[in-house]
């Protein structure tokens, strides 16, 4: 049954800018808003010189009390001392990367306050989203309220993190072709707008042309991002941003992270390649797109040999959320299957 009535949360004040006075407009703003008088602001080590302090001393100069909380780990300790730090603040913001925000997101949902995500990289889809993955579990909590998105920061993070938010992007393609096969075939719910945010956020990356320190291109992998993380809300669940390709890269979590120091959105990119090759797609566009932005195609460069990546396929298809249909489950996952399709996509791989 599609629920046609239900109430759906959002961030209500979506900015990016790239100068002090965009910053101040969009904390002005914001402050109208919420009409908080205590503020909690989450930073990791790294991110509170190059933007929390400015974010800091932006809110106080509204006249607002603020906290600080330092978190380098996304764990449940560090929400633990994330919601002791804000005690009663009713305000949280979290400025940083992929773990500063979900710590952050976490902790307000857990003390019931309204939560601002500003991110200084762009290297997954929990920005806007109401996903938060701690002690590597994913978690559906509340979406921020309000997003900035600092692009004169952004620009100068390590060109890698974008990749992976690009990676973490383009992966919408293989989610939602999943979602709408566990549709067809075991008559699960499917929210149609939240499959065509979350694919039209792909789409409109994969065109030429590509350059990631362009600030136009980043702007369209944020708004791509963001409207992830819409599409989850809507869907009310990660569906519409994670199928069997993000069980690919959990699995490659499970089984090799001492070994693998890939980031999320660069295995999602792999798990794409991979999960559109078993749906017997074209992946040549792929292919050359993501050869184009240097994300990963090909397991071996990541260092994993063949038998330790069909291990990974025979993980994500019976270890990783079982009761989520995806091609895995399709095919009948097994290791001599496995083996069998990664021979075939090597050698389409070595031939282009
Ligand atoms: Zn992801």
């Amino acid at each position: 049954m599609v629920d046609i009535e239900q109430i759906v949360r959002y961030p209500s004040i979506i900015r990016y800018g790239h100068s002090t006075s965009d910053f101040e407009l969009f904390l002005n703003d914001l402050l109208a808003a919420v009409r908080t008088h205590h503020a909690t602001v989450v930073a990791g080590p790294h991110t509170i010189e190059v933007f929390g302090r400015k974010v800091v001393s932006h809110i106080k100069s509204f006249g607002v009390k603020v906290r600080q909380a330092i978190a380098s780990s996304s764990d449940e300790q560090s929400v633990k001392e994330i919601s002791d730090v804000a005690g009663d603040s009713n305000l949280v913001i979290s400025v940083g990367g992929g773990k500063v925000i979900d710590v952050g997101k976490m902790a307000a949902h857990g003390i019931g306050v309204p939560f601002v995500s500003i991110p200084t990289v762009l290297s997954n889809d929990g920005i806007a989203s109401p996903v938060a993955v701690i002690n590597g579990v994913s978690k559906f909590t509340t979406p921020p309220i309000a997003v900035y998105l600092p692009l004169d920061i952004i620009r100068m993070a390590p060109i890698r993190h974008i990749r992976a938010g690009i990676g973490d992007l383009v992966s919408n393609i293989s989610a939602t072709t999943d979602w709408e096969l566990a549709h067809a075939e075991i008559g699960e719910p499917i929210v149609d707008i939240a499959v065509l945010l979350a694919r039209g956020g792909a789409f409109s990356i994969l065109g030429e042309p590509v350059d990631v320190t362009d600030i136009e291109y980043l702007k369209r992998i944020a708004i791509g991002l963001i409207q992830s993380g819409l599409a989850m809300e809507l869907a009310g669940s990660s569906r519409p941003a994670s199928g069997a390709e993000h069980k690919i890269s959990h699995a490659i979590d499970a089984l090799y992270r001492d070994k693998v120091t890939t980031l999320h959105g660069e295995q999602t990119a792999l798990g794409t390649i991979v999960a559109q090759f078993l749906r017997d797609a074209d992946v040549s566009h792929l292919l050359d797109f993501f050869r184009k932005v240097d994300l990963p195609t090909d397991w071996n460069k990541i260092g994993l040999d063949d038998s330790e990546m069909a291990d990974v396929l025979v993980h994500a298809a019976t270890k990783i959320r079982p009761e989520r249909f995806t091609v895995l489950e399709k095919v009948g996952m097994t290791r001599q299957k496995a083996l069998r399709v990664l021979g075939e996509l090597k050698n389409l791989l070595m031939s282009r």
